[in-house]
């Protein structure tokens, strides 16, 4: 199926064309439609599935055949989302392929000075991307008013929870017109989200594409077992590789991430580390210069790089092993976007095996295993964490306590004590 099929505007399918894009993803194929009807949408999908165009083509459609003939322009459409990296995305998105339309965005997120999105807000914008706390804020300040919005989207909703949002998303649903049109996304539909679904979208039509097997089935993965006081050794043994031209770490905390850029960096390689402690700006920069490809190494945390959209990224590094299935395969989405190559590799401690087997459930298959390495895992028995020390048994374990972020959790003490 072409864009053209999609009864999409002229000045839309030339943006779209100008983007490379010829032909819709699933999702575009199934949401295009629906929002163009003015119908909500429950979508279970996840970035990397070309989710933003499913809602910006169509928004951006609807706005432009329904002018409004205020001096002023209204905010008529407004995209929340819990990250700033995707906010700066969709507001992106939407600039591009919007350009011909003559609709105008403007992007709203904390942790930076708020003038200019202040100044934007006062010229008038029809489209707001924004994280859910500085919007907000300015709402309070008198800044904004969500009181003409006729397009709501609610985009990874999941991490949105996760992320404590909800009662930020409540208020906002207290001032957003009851008669609008409302789009909701999430990566995954646990409970919870049903039922704060239920009071955002009503009788939505669902689109569900679950990216998860396709995504990782296109990726290559190798996992080295190593002890993790080899793992930046490692690490520089595979950077000789000069096919790796840029590769994404992921580390679990925001100190190990510091640690391993300050590794790199000493033995001449050009890394940057992305987390919740750099400042916005600090952040930008540093992934800018990753898709400049000026910095080699970008390394980052779960939550610091959720939704980063680096076009033709094709290694991802998973420097710990994430103790949550699903954030593999949210990691490891980084690459092999719209069909392009990607590898995934990860390294694996003897404390770390746990986690690679409910990968490989989750996953329904084997990653395979790269045994010729100068690191091979000597030390089966490493320094045993407090809990198991104080004789509980088996590693400490996503499946034995409540998924939460490591991201603003203090380094563990065993892991501080360690060499990396
Ligand atoms: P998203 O899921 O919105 O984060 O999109 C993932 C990536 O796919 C982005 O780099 C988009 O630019 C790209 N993309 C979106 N739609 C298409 C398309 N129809 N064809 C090719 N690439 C696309």
């Amino acid at each position: 199926m072409q864009f053209q099929s999609l009864n999409i505007i002229e000045p839309i399918l030339k943006a779209v064309k100008e983007e490379g894009y010829t032909i819709p993803t699933p999702i575009q194929v199934k949401s295009i439609p629906i929002v163009l009807k003015g119908l909500d949408l429950l979508g279970c999908a996840q970035t990397g599935t070309g989710k933003t165009a499913a809602f910006a083509i169509p928004i951006l459609q609807l706005l432009k055949a329904n002018k409004t003939f205020s001096k002023k322009r209204k905010i008529r459409s407004l995209i929340v989302t819990p990250t700033r990296e995707l906010a700066i995305q969709i507001g992106e998105s939407f600039d591009a392929y919007g350009r011909h339309t003559g609709l105008t965005s403007t992007v709203i997120f904390g942790g930076v000075n708020q003038n200019p999105q202040t100044k934007a807000l006062r010229r008038g914008v029809d489209i707001v991307v924004a994280t859910p706390g500085r919007l907000l804020d300015l709402m309070n300040q008198g800044f904004l008013t969500l009181r003409d919005v006729e397009i709501f989207v609610l985009d990874e909703a999941d991490r949105m929870l996760d992320m404590g949002f909800i009662h930020d998303v409540k208020k906002m649903l207290k001032v957003l017109p009851k008669k609008r049109q409302s789009l909701f996304f999430s990566a995954t539909l646990p409970p919870e989200i049903i039922k704060l679904a239920s009071t955002i979208v009503h009788n939505p039509e669902k689109v569900s594409i679950t990216p998860e097997a396709p995504t990782v089935d296109i990726i290559k993965q190798y996992v080295y077992f190593v002890d993790r006081g080899n793992k930046n050794n490692l690490l520089l043994e595979l950077l000789k590789d000069n096919k790796i031209k840029t590769v994404l770490v992921f580390t679990r905390t925001k100190h190990r991430a510091n640690r391993v850029v300050k590794i790199l960096v000493r033995d001449n390689i050009k890394a940057e580390a992305i987390h919740g402690n750099k400042t916005q700006n600090a952040r930008q920069r540093a992934l800018k210069n990753f898709k400049a490809q000026t910095t080699r190494v970008l390394v980052a945390t779960d939550i610091a790089a959720r939704g980063i959209d680096v076009d033709d990224l094709e290694f991802v590094i998973n420097y710990d092993m994430p103790n949550i299935s699903e954030t593999y395969v949210h990691r490891i989405g980084r690459t092999g976007r719209a069909g392009a190559k990607g590898t995934a590799i990860s390294f694996c401690d003897a404390e770390e095996k746990a986690y690679l087997r409910d990968i490989e459930k989750l996953i329904t298959k084997k990653v395979t295993i790269i045994d010729n390495h100068p690191f091979p895992l000597i030390d089966h028995n490493p320094v045993k964490s407090p809990r198991q020390q104080r004789g509980k048994g088996k590693p400490a374990h996503p499946s034995h306590s409540k998924p939460k972020s490591d991201e603003n959790k203090k380094p563990r003490k065993w892991y501080r004590k360690s060499k990396t």
